[in-house]
């Protein structure tokens, strides 16, 4: 489980810097992306139960009281996904909606009540316009591969784990003997709600980005050690 950590941890830091070469509209108390579509492996997710368990376990009972309500089920993983298109299937449309409300763990005055241990899926949303007056992100296309390969390394990491809603994968790994299944590489579905984890076959990266992911991925062999 450490070594998995450890990976984990390597990923959101190269990711970091890799975000800190350009400039964001991102800013402190913007939260137009936190909203209950957010999903992460269990990998992440326990990481992040870990964290709230040991930090601010009052948040588990927001988590909780939400526990019903509309949220994006996923259908497939990032690594699910790669795996039709190379198969040349038709990608299933995800029900989502930001209407849906805002994320369990944002707090009243528009702050991420985690932030030190949020999701990658988080991380990943970055955006160099205001999302609140455009109504969307906008970043480009290498950002949007380097997000994409470093979600599937991290479901490959966790590829005997599972994918689900932020509020699923927090509720279920508040459980001992879901993190003792998932510790030993047993969690496996029938488990409603979520979807098994699958290795990365192959990255999805066009070929003009090729090189900068593979600086990336060699940054992570080399601190993994
Ligand atoms: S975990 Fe934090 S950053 Fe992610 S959606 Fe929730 S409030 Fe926003």
């Amino acid at each position: 489980m450490e070594t998995r950590f450890k990976t984990l941890d390597i990923i959101y830091q190269i990711h970091a810097e890799e975000m800190s070469e350009e400039t964001w509209a991102c800013a402190r108390g913007c939260a137009t992306c936190c909203t209950r579509n957010v999903t992460l492996t269990t990998l992440e997710g326990r990481r992040l139960y870990d964290w709230i368990s040991s930090t601010a376990p009052h948040l588990m009972d927001g988590v909780k009281k939400k526990a019903q309500a509309p949220r994006q089920i996923p259908t497939y993983t990032v690594n699910g996904l790669t795996d039709m298109c190379m198969a040349g299937d038709e990608v299933p449309e995800e029900p989502s909606d930001p209407g849906w409300g805002a994320c369990p763990l944002l707090s009243d005055e528009g702050l991420c009540e985690v932030y030190e241990a949020r999701p990658f899926a988080c991380r990943s949303m970055v955006s160099k316009n205001r999302c609140e007056t455009s109504g969307f992100a906008e970043m480009n296309d290498l950002t949007l591969t380097i997000n994409n390969a470093l979600m599937q390394y991290i479901e490959h990491t966790d590829d005997k784990g599972l994918t689900g809603n932020l509020t699923d994968t927090l509720i279920l790994l508040e459980e001992r003997a879901n993190q003792a299944a998932h510790e030993a590489e047993t969690l496996t579905p029938p488990f409603t709600h979520f979807i098994a984890n699958r290795p990365a076959q192959v990255l999805m990266v066009p070929p003009p980005h090729r090189e900068a992911v593979g600086k990336i991925m060699e940054m992570i062999q080399q601190r993994k050690g």
